[in-house]
């Protein structure tokens, strides 16, 4: 250990990022060498309706010891198989984003492993009557309203599914919270009034309005769209990415669950943005996130009100948000997180995964001190790649509709698009091939899914998608869409599941 060496962290903000980053850095750290603080204040509170989650955070459980059951039952979890869309490309017209694979492997007569997807294209070709969800296990799952824990069931049809959680965000960021707490982590309860700077501009502490002034060596803003440390104090700038997605609020509201809870995230397009509805074992959660140019508040709360099941138990919030990301996320001795660090709507339920990823960029990039500009460039690069892969990836949702009922979706139609995301299209609808990045979070079959729900799919098929013959390729996808409902059909409930596998606390 060097004289440079980091020897207090701070969190200022203890809202999902704040306990996230704190439960990561707590496990991670060795606690002889680091003092952790986090600072929050329940007057501020937080914004806690982040509840859809994506796959790698069950990564994080396991990686954090944390027992999946367990954090479950504390949050009043349920599962989700993948988001269905309702009413984007048309009104009427539904499409599935699965987690997991589509279709199993495929083998040609000389062994050659043949993409799932080519093949389908090509049955398309020859007026296959199939859907490509068809042969998605988690759709079909999603579908039937069925379970099973995906990682249980390898061998079966259903083993190339993967999965997800809804949680409620407020009991995640207690639990999380206690995990935090039990590694040392310290919670400072106050609000900061000031920020103090060293003449070379790095944090030296903040300031409670109570006069207590907490040091640090680096900090963590967690502090949510105020963005207190990175924004108020570092004045780093904002790319605003609103031309692009323009939805910039949202209401959100808890209501009773009278049905059965769907172990899926529902979105359905709207008049001027769209709603959706989550399921947890306790309530729903549901939102409408709307364009202000296109709806006032009232209207979006009284539309969304009118198509919420069951009784509210909240009072429907107005949450305001700009879509974008920091110019720098890591500025100086400081790296900002969550909200902080930016915002793109919640379509593809992205946000608590990119605290996690902060989390692991920081963790591979981790500075002394001085914060070496090489490690804040590399890191800040990094996480820009990932805001940048999923904003294309949202904007994807809205750029191919054909909608054109309302003024929100002809502004829709005439909205820039993304110039990475114009160069996927037009490889993508020439033979389906994929512009894939190593380390991304959505993968072919979320593009494809997309593509193919969204009206858009490739002119021709590669031509390793010929080296079966027709009828082998036609009793291929007759066995998948005949095995896999007939397999779905025989698990339980997704709401037995829950019962019986993680009840609640
Ligand atoms: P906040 O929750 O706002 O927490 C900020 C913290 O900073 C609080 O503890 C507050 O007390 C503290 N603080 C602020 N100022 C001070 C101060 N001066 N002194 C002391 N403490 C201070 N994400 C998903 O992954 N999936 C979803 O489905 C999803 N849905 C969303 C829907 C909407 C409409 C919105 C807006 C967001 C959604 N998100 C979703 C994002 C998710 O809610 C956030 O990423 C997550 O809650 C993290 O928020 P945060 O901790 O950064 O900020």
């Amino acid at each position: 250990m060097t004289d440079n060496a980091i020897k207090k962290i701070v969190i200022v903000g203890g809202g999902t990022a704040g306990w996230m980053c704190a439960a990561i850095l707590g496990h991670y750290l060795p606690k002889e060498r680091f003092e952790i603080a986090l600072v929050e204040s329940e007057q501020i509170g937080t914004i806690g309706v982040g509840e859809s989650t994506v796959p790698p955070i069950l990564e994080l459980l396991r990686n954090l010891n944390i027992n999946e059951q367990d954090f479950i039952q504390a949050t009043q979890g349920s599962f989700k198989l993948g988001i269905r869309f309702d009413d984007w490309h048309q009104k009427g017209e539904q499409y599935f984003h699965p987690f997991g694979n589509i279709g199993g492997p495929v083998r040609a007569s000389n062994g050659t492993a043949l993409d799932f997807y080519q093949l389908w294209l090509r049955a398309k070709q020859a007026g296959h009557p199939s859907g490509l969800q068809d042969f998605a296990p988690a759709a079909v799952m999603a579908h039937a309203g069925k379970f099973m824990l995906p990682q249980k069931a390898r061998n079966t049809p259903i083993g190339s599914a993967s999965m997800s959680l809804h949680i409620d965000a407020s009991l995640a960021a207690k639990f999380l919270r206690g995990h935090a707490e039990a590694n040392g982590v310290i919670r400072h309860e106050g609000i900061v009034g000031q920020v103090h700077q060293h003449d070379t501009g790095f944090i030296r502490s903040v300031e409670l309005k109570d006069g207590r002034e907490i040091a640090g060596d680096f900090f963590l803003d967690c502090t949510g769209f105020r963005a207190l440390l990175i924004g108020q104090t570092l004045k780093t700038g904002f790319i605003d990415w609103s031309d692009e997605l323009l939805c910039d609020r949202a209401v959100a509201v808890q209501t009773e669950n009278i049905n059965p809870p769907h172990p899926y995230t529902y979105a359905q397009a709207q008049n001027a943005g769209w709603r959706w509805r989550i399921p947890l074992q306790h309530r729903a959660g549901n939102g409408y996130v709307f364009s202000s140019k296109h709806i006032s508040d009232d209207e979006a709360v009284s539309s969304l009100m009118a198509q919420v099941e069951g009784e509210a138990v909240t009072k429907p919030m107005i949450i305001p948000f700009k879509t974008g990301m920091r110019a720098e996320l890591w500025s100086k001795n400081c790296v900002s997180v969550g909200l902080a660090s930016g915002f793109i709507e919640p379509l593809e339920s992205t946000a608590i995964h990119l605290i996690y990823r902060a989390m692991d960029f920081l963790l591979r990039y981790f500075p002394e001190r001085d914060c070496d500009p090489v490690l804040i460039r590399e890191y800040n690069r990094r996480m820009a790649t990932d805001y940048t892969e999923i904003k294309d990836f949202v904007v994807l949702h809205y750029c191919t509709t054909m909608r054109d009922d309302t003024p929100f979706w002809r502004d829709v139609k005439n909205a820039p698009v993304p110039q990475t995301l114009m160069e996927k299209l037009e490889l993508f609808r020439l033979n389906g091939t994929l512009r894939e990045g190593v380390d991304e979070l959505f993968r072919a079959p979320s593009w494809q899914s997309v593509m193919e729900g969204m009206g858009v799919r490739p002119r021709a098929y590669l031509p390793q998608a010929d080296q079966i013959s027709q009828s082998d390729l036609e009793a291929t996808l007759a066995a998948v869409s005949k095995q896999l409902p007939a397999f779905v059909d025989t698990l339980p409930t997704h709401g037995e599941f829950l019962r019986t596998h993680c009840p609640a606390h």
